[in-house]
């Protein structure tokens, strides 16, 4: 039987992964959380693990490192929100075991360093996004593991015949809407996507496209792919996850339902596939799928993503640090929808100078 690390289990990856982790029959060994005491009690009573910490308690932050590192499990998955995964995810590329990769940011904010660590360690991370699941699933019989790879800091598309990968965006809650309608908008509107029910700070990336920019960049670390290899297509429906382009024009795509539980699966079995909690997609129901361009007015996050991963790792970190401190500004009212760019881009251009 396979043993589960979660680090982050009462937000919306941690409490699907447990779903999923009792379908299959995986035992949780370890877990964290930060806040939602009544739900991780509730989480504790059901899964049993030998070790469950809430890292907001004094010493916390040490004790959700010493889990990442030592708990000893076969799988850890990191399913913290933003940087303060970035520790606890270091510490997870130390174990040599594999890391099932949702948090992002410490990829955007420091993907060189976290890359190298699961190198140097043997660690395998596997993708959680979906986006980059449905790239992983796409690259398999090339890559059998990116982390692991021999061919260190070569790019994907050197020697594997792949000219470009294509990430899908649904285009969050606000597609189609100009400047001038988004204004106004509230906290509360900005967090009620179509087709996803996530954390509050991916749910505000999405309404901007800044978790398209997020992805981007964790897409260039695992994959070693330059952003110009990388694309984004507005895909509305959110069916096709990702695609990757070969070089003779063939685009292999990975299709599913929209459900989260499907790529965290995938990074608990890879290499096998096994019965899942996901619904078949019905294609004669769901009759077409549409793509679009990507609006940079509306939508400038995306363009400043790709502005910092042209720059280095540097303009990265600081795109990110800005990104969460924005965020947190416009959920606490202090800032519109429309600054939150703005903040990015004078944060991001000060580094410029
Ligand atoms: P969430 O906000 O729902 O949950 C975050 C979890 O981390 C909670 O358990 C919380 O208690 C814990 N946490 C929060 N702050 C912490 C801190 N300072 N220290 C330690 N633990 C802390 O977030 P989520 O939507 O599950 O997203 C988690 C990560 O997965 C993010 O990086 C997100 O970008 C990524 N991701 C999420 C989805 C999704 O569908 N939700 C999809 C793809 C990627
Ligand atoms: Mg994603």
């Amino acid at each position: 039987m396979k043993t589960l690390t979660i680090l982050g289990s009462t937000g919306s990856i941690g409490t699907q992964t447990l779903e999923v982790a009792a379908s299959l029959g995986y035992k949780v060994i370890a877990m964290t959380a930060h806040s939602n005491l009544e739900l991780f009690e509730q989480q504790k009573n059901k899964f049993k693990p030998e070790t469950a910490i809430l890292s907001s308690e004094p010493g916390g932050e040490d004790k959700l490192i010493d889990i990442a590192k030592n708990s000893g499990a076969d799988i850890i998955v990191t399913a913290i929100s933003g940087m303060a995964g970035l520790a606890p995810t270091l510490a997870a590329c130390e174990t040599g075991k594999r890391i099932a990769l949702a948090n992002k940011e410490p990829l955007v904010c420091a993907g060189e360093q976290v890359m190298q660590t699961a190198r140097r360690y043997g660690t395998e991370i596997i993708p959680v996004d979906s986006e980059h699941s449905a790239i992983f699933q796409c690259i398999e019989n090339k890559t059998k593991n990116m982390s692991r790879s021999s061919d260190e800091g070569k790019c994907l598309n050197e020697g594997h015949q792949i000219s470009k990968l294509i990430l899908t965006a649904s285009g969050g809650p606000f597609r189609g809407k100009t400047r001038k309608e988004l204004e106004n908008i509230t906290p509360k509107e900005a967090l009620r996507h179509p087709n996803w029910n996530m954390g509050e700070k991916i749910s505000i990336d999405s309404a901007t496209m800044m978790n398209k920019g997020l992805e981007l960049i964790e897409a260039m670390h695992l994959f070693s792919m330059p952003p110009d290899k990388i694309e984004v297509i507005i895909h509305p429906e959110s069916i096709i996850h990702s695609m990757v382009e070969y070089t003779d024009g063939s685009v292999i795509a990975q299709l599913s339902t929209p459900d989260m539980r499907l790529p965290i699966q995938y990074a608990l079995t890879y290499p096998e596939r096994k019965t899942s909690l996901t619904k078949p997609i019905n294609f004669a129901k769901l009759g077409k799928l549409t793509f679009e361009k990507p609006d940079p007015d509306t939508f400038p996050c995306l363009e400043l993503a790709y502005r910092a991963a042209k720059q280095g790792p540097k303009t990265c970190r600081i795109l990110n640090e800005a990104n969460e401190e924005a965020v947190e500004l416009f959920l606490n009212g202090k800032i519109g929808f429309l600054e939150i760019p703005q903040y990015i881009e004078d944060r991001t251009n000060k580094c410029l100078l």
